[in-house]
């Protein structure tokens, strides 16, 4: 049930392999497996239990009689608060460890997931420790004969589904709101990467959650995925991941109407003025699409330069890349970028780099495979020029480090190209206008939008998208409104 693994940086811990149903680790039904792959070597790390339709019953039921029981369901806001902070302070203890996992299942740098992703995770679950106990409802004045009162109670069981992109990250805005509110969870995590949250699993269980509130399966999105968002006991479906299928499992939650939560896909906008500060631009431009090998739903992947400034932007912008995107193995403290999550990532980023070659966009960086040593899921930053609104590259979201940078004229002419998308997730703009910023910020369709900066996130504030990027907000106090319902409770003081 669990093995013993040693990591390129020396760090050794006991990963455990099964299903965490009930506070307890189990084999799958069939005992089904799924190996994990290190990115960067092509090697298997280890193989994981994957749950079957008969398991995710399980972990529902697990999930169900927690919901109920007394242990869980009679905890004050502030003993849940406790159970949250307790286990950000034990994931702040591990946070070596677990960022070992993350670089070694997902090959994203180690320097990045433990000063960047391990801290995240720990903000988020004190943050909505801190609203268990402030999370409350209204009283509401109806005239002298009557008044009502509000409460804000748990949705029930929620199931919720993760991507690989950031597995602790995604966990933590998906278990936090969750748990502030009372709700219980089954959780499953993306087949790529499960062993940094099955190595979380053993915290949730030490900090003292009840068996069964938190549920964590591993396990294939067509089997254990479709078997959760379908089951008739659970509330409320959270997902995040390609809108392809964030759109299923909209279709599969209407059978029993689950209140659902999706975060999906983007395309994201950043727009350079004619008189923004272009170095500032070029930083975070870089930012804004390499970070995480370019696997992050927000990535403003196409950049929109006004003529003026068009050719002195690509120059500091390719320098930029050229300067910070070392690519090489995630262990080392120097790099910037790692392989990308899995093969058929590295292929489908290898396919978009082609198609902008066939439909006549220019290669201005990049645009080939770097592998290390023979070896690994690596593909060398890439920045395409010459292209046109029409290319797959300008309108599909290709989750790498691979950029469409293209020229316009005029402000209106800007909106509309940034608004020429089904996607609405994250935008950016640059400009040392402050009244243009606001108004240009206002015109966008997107759920959130940096300006002079792109992809700050923070757990204080909402994040989500508009037309097919999502539905619902994680994060902040908007994130709780998903997880609990508002109950009005009327009180006659009258005839
Ligand atoms: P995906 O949407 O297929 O998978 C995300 C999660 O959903 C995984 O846990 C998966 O097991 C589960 N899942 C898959 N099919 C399901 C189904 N029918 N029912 C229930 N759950 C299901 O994403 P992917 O295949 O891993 O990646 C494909 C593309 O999705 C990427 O190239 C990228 O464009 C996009 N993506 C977006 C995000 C994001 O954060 N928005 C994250 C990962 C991937």
């Amino acid at each position: 049930m669990e093995v013993e693994l040693t990591a390129p940086n020396g760090k050794k811990w006991s990963q455990p392999l099964g299903l965490f149903i009930n506070n307890e680790f189990v084999k799958s039904s069939n005992e089904q497996k799924i190996a994990s792959i290190n990115p960067a070597t092509e090697e298997e790390i280890c193989s994981v239990f994957a749950a079957t339709s008969s398991d995710v019953d399980s972990a529902v039921a697990a999930a169900r009689k927690a919901f109920k029981d007394p242990s869980w369901k009679s905890l004050s806001g502030t003993e849940r608060g406790a159970l949250l902070t307790k286990l950000a302070d034990l994931l702040a203890e591990h946070a070596e460890t677990l960022a070992t996992i993350e670089c070694l299942d997902n090959g994203k740098p180690y320097s990045v997931a433990l000063n960047e992703n391990v801290p995240e995770v720990v903000n988020v679950l004190k943050y909505y420790a801190g609203y268990a106990d402030k999370n409350f409802g209204q009283v509401i004045d109806a005239g002298p004969a009557k008044f009502a009162y509000t409460l804000k109670e748990p949705l029930g069981v929620c199931g919720q589904i993760i991507p690989w992109n950031y597995p602790l990250d995604m966990a933590a805005w998906k278990l936090g709101p969750a748990l502030c509110c009372g709700n219980t969870v089954v959780l499953k995590l993306a087949e790529q990467t499960p062993l940094s949250m099955l190595y979380v699993a053993r915290l949730i269980k030490e900090a003292g959650f009840p068996p069964g509130v938190v549920n964590l399966i591993n396990g294939h999105g067509r089997e254990a995925g479709t078997a959760l968002v379908q089951h008739p006991q659970v509330d409320k479906v959270a997902f995040t991941g390609s809108t392809a299928t964030g759109k299923e499992i909209m279709k599969m939650a209407s059978a029993t109407m689950k209140n659902i939560t999706l975060e999906t896909g983007g395309k994201s906008p950043l727009i350079v003025f004619e008189d923004a500060d272009l170095d500032l631009a070029a930083k975070w431009s870089h930012i804004g699409i390499m970070s995480n090998q370019g696997q992050i739903c927000t990535a403003t992947s196409r950049i929109l330069v006004q003529k003026k400034v068009y050719d002195d932007f690509i120059r500091r912008f390719k320098a930029k890349v050229e300067e910070i995107s070392v690519v090489g193995d995630p262990f080392e403290e120097n790099t910037f970028q790692g392989p990308q999550v899995t093969k058929a990532q590295y292929d489908r980023v290898l396919s978009y780099i082609k198609s902008g070659q066939e439909e006549g966009a220019t290669i201005a960086l990049g645009g080939k495979p770097a592998p290390q040593k023979g070896k690994g899921f690596f593909i060398a930053p890439t920045v395409f020029t010459d292209v046109k609104p029409s290319m797959k590259i300008f309108r599909e979201e290709i989750f790498g480090p691979c950029v469409a940078v293209v020229q316009f004229e005029t402000e209106e002419e800007a909106i509309e190209l940034a608004n020429d998308t089904t996607y609405g997730l994250g935008s950016a703009l640059f400009t040392k206008d402050l009244v243009r910023a606001h108004r240009v910020a206002r015109e966008i369709e997107a759920g959130m939008v940096w300006i002079n900066s792109s992809n700050d996130s923070d757990f204080r504030i909402p994040f989500g998208g508009v037309k097919q990027s999502g539905i619902g907000r994680e994060l902040g106090e908007a994130g709780l409104a998903p997880y609990c319902n508002t109950k009005a409770i009327h009180v006659n003081i009258g005839e």
